[in-house]
């Protein structure tokens, strides 16, 4: 898939690569491509394709990137890790959300785009939409879904025609815009499927973020999965272009258990396994603790 790469202009404003800025050097090693490159929450990997920084939009972007197939191809060969990381990341994404939505009468159907396991599509039901469908390219985390949750689930890339044009009470996406190869196409069909007055809710990280600017190459969002980065300026931008109006973006606190931010922790040596020993030790393994680690939720709405 690295053979044929793509030349690719800002995928949020369509400005030319050639106006872009240099960002990030590329770091890819073939070598090391594997079925989990793909996937979700995996350790690290730190490589990258060139990145470029728009100057128009501020979007961060790979200038060279595999074509929409490709892409296509490895997430649906992509292997999936950790469901108990994936429910806790949903509890912080429903807490986040709920503040959003109106009263909780009559909420009507709701799709999310990358969906995983469908771990969201339950907490989705507990707010009370009626309706839920989640997609995803990755079979194995289709079929790693917990029973109840599988019929809601498809398997595959978002299509225009996966749902009735102005159905949808609400359509997510929560760390899933970073990969697609048209986060502006994706935008734009999520607009039509919804209804008038309908709320769109997407999660990406903040490349702008003090942790991410601290770490630099080191940061988990550089990543050869990663077509685009967003800040709060290009989220912006992406939802007002394609007609969304009350825009909102704000920091998301994320809430794991000590535990997996310990193993995050880039301690040296035995340093880490003792601190994990300790955690454990003192029954504190399994508390969690609310960090900001550079993540935002933009929410927006469809004019009435
Ligand atoms: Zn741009």
């Amino acid at each position: 898939m690295l053979d044929r790469l793509q030349n690719r202009d800002c995928p949020v404003c369509g400005a030319p690569e050639g106006r872009a800025r240099p960002f990030l050097s590329a770091s890819l090693d073939p070598a090391r491509i594997g079925a989990l490159s793909f996937a979700s929450r995996k350790a690290p990997e730190y490589m990258s394709f060139r990145l470029v920084r728009c100057q128009t939009c501020e979007t961060v972007f790979a200038a060279e990137a595999p074509e929409a197939e490709a892409l296509a191809a490895a997430y649906r060969e992509a292997g999936y890790d950790s469901a108990e990381e994936a429910r806790y990341a949903a509890c912080t994404y429903a807490r986040a959300l709920a503040r959003h939505l109106g009263p909780a009468q009559g909420r009507g159907a709701a799709l999310e785009i990358g969906a995983g396991t469908g771990i969201f599509l339950d907490e989705l039901l507990a707010l009370g939409f009626s309706e839920v469908v989640g997609i995803e390219p990755s079979h194995e985390a289709v079929a790693a879904a917990p029973a109840p949750l599988r019929p809601h689930l498809r398997v595959g890339v978002f299509e225009p025609g996966l749902c009735r044009p102005g159905s949808q009470s609400l359509v997510c996406c929560f760390q899933t815009l970073e990969h697609v190869p048209d986060p502006r196409g994706l935008t734009r069909e999520a607009y039509a499927l919804l209804r008038p007055g309908g709320l769109i809710a997407f999660v990406t990280h903040d490349y702008r973020a003090p942790v991410n600017r601290l770490l630099g190459r080191r940061s988990p969002i550089v990543d050869i999965e990663h077509m685009q980065l967003f800040c709060r300026a290009s989220l912006h931008r992406l939802l007002g272009e394609a007609g969304f109006e009350e825009i909102r973006i704000g920091t998301i606190r994320n809430r794991y258990p000590l535990r997996y931010w310990l193993r995050l922790l880039p301690l040296p040596g035995p340093l880490k396994p003792a601190a994990l020993a300790a955690a454990e030790a003192l029954g504190l393994g399994r508390r969690s603790v609310g960090l900001n680690v550079g993540n935002l939720l933009g929410v927006a709405r469809k004019p009435g």
